[in-house]
């Protein structure tokens, strides 16, 4: 007779970031939980038309999970939808714009460090898209706040109010961005060999509200077009500066608008 081992369980609140390939009949996931932060899951036999749990394990949703300890990769026991974040799924640039949050949490989140306020703002972040009146290009300034928070909340919050080699406010229209320096310098500090851009000081002064301000007052800015395209790329660059690999969702979202 065939012994069953029965592995220890536990419940999560989940939402899908990528499903990874998987040469079997299985189905292989990144998932942020709230408990454990960053996990990789596997549904046995998930890639099967009648398996009941893969249906419940999807992008855009909230997923009420029981996982049960594996050797090497925990699977799913059991998964039921607790929120559908339908309006993202019917819309094709909020789809893009969502898929950028997923891949920011997945490229830059270690695994097994939970972190509450990465879930927080990863949920809050996709109802927000979700409800959204906001035009296609304002989605964009969305995606920007949500990058700089989460770098904020790992560690690697850049600077936008003083330069970070002389500690001083900048002066002038411009400010230089040091991507590897975490911040601006001012014209008399920046070096002839430090990689920088060019940008204009209100967009660093926007860029450094992401840490002072919530999500609601930083909506009621009013943020220009060329200006919302100008913080996105700023964001772009620090966030790809720790990845040291290309945004793939980012330039996706960039083809809806
Ligand atoms: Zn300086």
């Amino acid at each position: 007779m065939k012994l069953k081992i029965f592995m220890p369980t536990y419940r999560a609140n989940a939402i899908v970031l990528k499903e990874n390939d998987c040469l079997k009949d299985d189905r292989l996931f990144n998932i942020y939980t709230k408990e454990k932060g960053k996990i990789q899951i596997r549904i046995t036999g998930g890639k099967k038309i009648k398996n009941k749990l893969a249906a419940h394990v999807q992008p855009f949703f909230e997923i009420d999970m029981l996982i049960a300890k594996g050797r090497s990769c925990d699977r799913v026991a059991g998964a039921r939808s607790a929120v559908n974040f339908s309006g993202i799924r019917n819309d094709l640039c909020k789809t893009a714009a969502a898929c950028c949050l997923q891949e920011v949490v997945d490229k830059l989140c270690k695994i097994q460090v939970p972190d509450d306020r990465i879930y927080s703002l990863l949920f809050n972040y996709l109802k927000l898209i979700e409800d959204s009146r906001l035009k296609s290009w304002e989605l964009e300034k969305l995606i920007s706040f949500f990058s700089l928070k989460i770098l904020g909340f790992l560690g690697y919050r850049p600077w936008f109010e003083i330069c970070v080699y002389c500690q001083k406010k900048v002066f002038g229209d411009k400010v230089y961005l040091l991507p590897a320096k975490g911040g601006i310098g001012c014209s008399r500090c920046v070096k002839d060999n430090d990689k920088h851009v060019t940008v204009n000081k209100k967009t660093a002064e926007i860029l450094g509200l992401a840490y002072l301000e919530n999500t609601d007052n930083l909506l009621r800015l009013k943020i220009e077009k060329n200006q919302s395209e100008e913080i996105s790329s700023v964001a772009k660059k620090f966030l790809e500066y720790q990845l040291e690999k290309p945004l793939l969702s980012f330039e996706f979202f960039r083809t809806c608008l």
